[in-house]
């Protein structure tokens, strides 16, 4: 001690660094984690509110989506982030569930300063935590319920409970019947019987302006572009299509450069030589039978006034996405250029047809040779419904997969979280010690849940949570959960709301390990923040100070 004291105090991180300790450090952890939870809870349930989101360009999205919110909020805090990356394992893992996982993991850090302050070390948390998540995981499983690629109706609900929040009414039926027909339609099974579904195959065409009603269901390849002559055909049949990363016109850009319009000869002479290019370019391709041409690059004004005179059809400009798919569904290839092109590139499709979506013209492929490809043209009044309605296609796309590709689903509306709890307090009993606290500390996180679906739909959270709690406790309540419509318990199998059980599974399996890592310390240590140079003379960020 007196050593250190002459020599003075030791510095071992740069000067400017911060580093916050202990108690300190924990505290500062766990707020700022509560804080992200915090952000989004008010959205959970059918019943939640929206957020509105401005990002620095005034873009505006408003959504109900947590994962969505929480990556558009630009979060710095570490911990914080380990709570955002909670969402982003939820939706990578799910695609649903993200707000439950991380109001979860909020909650679990908020009972754990409730115990840290009582004096029950970190490690005590952190063993009794990891005791209940594995004892959730066995009860979660328990109560799960078996679902098949055939239970058409089940999947349905499945559906609608995912949309929840993000839905109208009228919409939801009608959305939800889409995307089971969609997974139905994606889903193929691979050699070992496991289902597979290959997202590439489904493509979602947004067009604002209209009623959810006039969505369509396309079983094939919806392109959002029309095709680019009013000379073309405008429906064809039994296509014989080609997808290219290659354009029609004048190849040779020497020519250009050498005739510069020098004198009406030279530039005759050009007009002769690209007319020339063109026109071979397109014969070769009318030559094969091609009768429809999907390019990324240009077809110009030459080569459509050639390929009107074939018949063939053209759409040019096109996104890489858009025509591997068209080559994917025909069955051919995509060509880079036109020097060894056989049989074996072009495709096939039982009709191409331009169709008008509001003002806008799309271009319909069906009757395709891969019938795994499916594609949808969603409406909606205003683009941020259209946006909305896309996030909730997607969760539920998601909650329909893994729900058959899992074969198990669990009654949604917290009936899960409060079976859960009730049950965990039993378990707790039988374990000795600050685990003891540690695991009733979990199971009265899990009642979150209840609360704030309670809370979110105006319902007195206390009254609801008691009417739960009593069912549970009695013969043949485990599946009930809170109708947040009436504000009633009722048996949410029965009611049909039901969710894929992963989305519970993974919700406390990334809750508990974010909570858990954010537990484990007790020092933060930061390093300066690199401060941006200055410009000459104080330029960007200098102002003279
Ligand atoms: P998350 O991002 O966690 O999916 P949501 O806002 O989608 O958040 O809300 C999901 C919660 O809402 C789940 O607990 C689910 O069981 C519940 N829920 C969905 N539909 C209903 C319903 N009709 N009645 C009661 N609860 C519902
Ligand atoms: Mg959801």
């Amino acid at each position: 001690m007196a050593q250190e004291a002459a020599q003075g105090p030791i510095y071992i991180m740069k000067e400017g660094s911060q580093s916050t300790t202990g108690r300190d450090a924990q505290y500062n952890n766990i707020m700022a984690a509560m804080a992200v939870a915090g952000s989004v809870v008010s959205t959970l349930g059918p019943k939640g509110m929206d957020k509105m989101l401005v990002d620095s360009t005034g873009d505006i999205v408003v959504t109900n989506d947590g994962v969505t919110i929480l990556r558009k909020m630009d979060i710095e805090h570490p911990a914080a982030k380990m709570i955002v990356e909670v969402a982003k394992t939820q939706d990578a893992q799910v695609g649903d569930g993200t707000t439950t996982a991380v109001v979860l993991a909020g909650e679990l850090l908020k009972q754990a300063g409730i115990l840290l302050e009582r004096n029950v070390h970190p490690a005590a948390i952190i063993k009794g935590y990891g005791m209940a998540a594995k004892k959730a995981l066995e009860l979660i499983d328990d109560m799960a319920i078996k679902v098949s690629e055939k239970d058409v109706e089940m999947l349905r609900k499945i559906a609608g409970t995912s949309f929840t929040g993000k839905d109208s009414e009228n919409a939801r039926e009608f959305l939800s019947d889409m995307v089971v027909k969609a997974v139905a339609r994606m889903m193929e099974k691979d050699s070992k019987g496991n289902y597979e579904v290959d997202t590439k195959n489904f493509v979602l065409v947004k067009k604002a302006g209209g009623e959810v009603a006039d969505s369509k269901i396309v079983e094939g390849v919806v392109i959002d572009k029309g095709i680019v002559s009013f000379q073309m055909p405008r429906k064809l049949k039994n296509a014989k299509v080609l997808a290219m990363e290659y354009g029609f016109d004048a190849r040779d850009t020497k020519l250009d450069a050498e005739y510069k319009v020098k004198s009406n000869v030279g530039f005759q002479a050009f007009r002769d030589e690209e007319d020339r290019q063109v026109r071979e370019q397109v014969e070769r391709v009318a030559k094969l039978g091609v009768t429809a041409v999907f390019t990324t690059q240009a077809i110009n004004d030459l080569a459509q006034n050639y390929m009107a005179k074939y018949g063939i059809i053209g759409l040019r400009r096109l996104k890489r996405s858009d025509v591997d798919r068209v080559a994917k569904a025909s069955g051919g290839q995509v060509i880079t250029n036109l020097d060894d092109i056989s049989q074996i590139d072009i495709g096939t499709v039982g009709q191409i047809e331009e169709i008008d979506v509001g003002d806008d013209k799309m271009t319909v492929l069906t009757g395709c040779k891969d019938n795994n490809v499916i594609s949808f043209i969603l409406r909606a009044p205003t683009t941020h419904i259209v946006d909305e309605y896309e996030r909730g296609i997607d969760d539920a796309l998601h909650a329909v997969e893994t729900s058959i590709k899992d074969g198990k689903i669990v009654p949604g509306g917290a009936a899960v979280e409060t079976e859960l709890s009730l049950r965990l307090r039993q378990y707790a009993a039988t374990v000795q010690g600050k685990e003891q606290l540690s695991i009733q500390a979990f199971a009265d996180a899990l009642e979150i849940i209840p609360k704030a679906l309670a809370m979110n739909a105006g319902l007195n959270a206390i009254d609801s949570m008691i009417e739960l709690k009593t069912k549970h406790g009695g013969k043949g309540g485990r599946n009930f959960g809170l109708n947040v419509y009436t504000g009633k318990s009722v048996d949410m199998v029965k009611a049909g709301v039901v969710e894929p059980l992963r989305i519970k599974t993974q919700a406390v399996e990334s809750a508990v390990e974010a909570v858990q890592m954010i537990l484990r310390i007790d020092d933060v240590l930061a390093a300066t923040q690199v401060k941006p140079p200055a410009g000459p003379q104080g330029g960007p960020g200098g102002y003279g100070m």
